[in-house]
């Protein structure tokens, strides 16, 4: 398993993708899993865009799952009234957007999603899988849909789509990853206790590891990337470079 390594800080830049855009008769899938923090979503959406495909942020169904649980009440152990209440959602993206929007009841839910309450209950709502069952078989209809498609959660290289043509695992240490959402919350608005975060992300990682079904895991054939010391321009080039190489070969 190839490992990529490390680069100095630095800020995201938007670039054009003009040159970089494979095929357009080409379908491809490309997976990156990988912990909380490691900036998966911000890479797997410019990815998307230099390479000229779709971007599926899988955490944002798990979230909005999460969210819906909380807002209706509804007691996250009991299986049955969660999935019943993600149906009667309708769970699904606006792909006029950029990066697409969650919506739920035909509503926007992305500030929502976000919300530290609606974090600290995700890997609880995610570990029960009739929700996983749920939402991966959404997954694999979104790419039937968009066969040209980034999509990023955890088990994308391992259960989703095992045989897709490119896998990324990105990683970072805790304590950049937690740095990172730091900087996130505060953008948003929200004050932060970073020491309490990186445990907060630990448990994240703890429980995401460990649970029976989709667990968070290196899939095999991903090429591993550790981003801990590579600013995410950075991490992006790599991984554009690493998918035209493979796709174009
Ligand atoms: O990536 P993000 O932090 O938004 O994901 C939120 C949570 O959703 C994760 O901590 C994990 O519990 C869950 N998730 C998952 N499988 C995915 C994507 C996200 O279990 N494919």
């Amino acid at each position: 398993m190839p490992i990529v390594g490390h680069e100095a800080g630095g800020a995201v830049t938007e670039r054009t993708s003009a040159d970089t855009r494979l095929p357009t008769d080409q379908q491809v899938v490309i997976t990156i899993d990988g912990p909380a923090g490691t900036g998966k979503s911000t890479v797997a959406r410019l990815l998307a865009r230099r390479l000229g495909l779709d971007f599926l942020d899988t955490g944002a169904m798990y979230r909005a799952a999460a969210a819906i649980t909380l807002d209706h009440g509804i007691d996250p152990a009991d299986s049955e009234s969660v999935v019943a209440k993600l149906v009667s959602a309708d769970l699904h993206f606006d792909w006029t957007t950029d990066p697409p929007a969650m919506l739920a009841w035909l509503e926007p839910v992305d500030d929502r999603i976000r919300e530290p309450d609606v974090t600290d209950l995700v890997s609880v709502i995610a570990a029960n899988p009739e929700v996983r069952s749920h939402l991966v078989r959404k997954q694999r209809i979104i790419a039937e849909q968009h066969p040209r498609l980034v999509t990023e959660g955890r088990d994308q290289g391992s259960v989703v789509f095992p045989n897709a043509a490119v896998k990324f695992y990105l990683d970072a240490i805790p304590e950049v990853r937690a740095a990172r959402r730091a900087a996130q919350l505060r953008e948003a608005g929200h004050e932060v206790d970073e020491a309490a975060l990186v445990e907060r992300i630990r448990e994240r990682d703890r429980l995401d590891s460990t649970r029976s079904v989709g667990p968070l895991i290196i899939p095999e054939g991903a090429t591993i990337i550790d981003t801990s010391s590579m600013s995410l321009d950075r991490v992006v080039d790599v991984l554009c470079r690493a998918s035209r190489d493979t796709v174009l070969s």
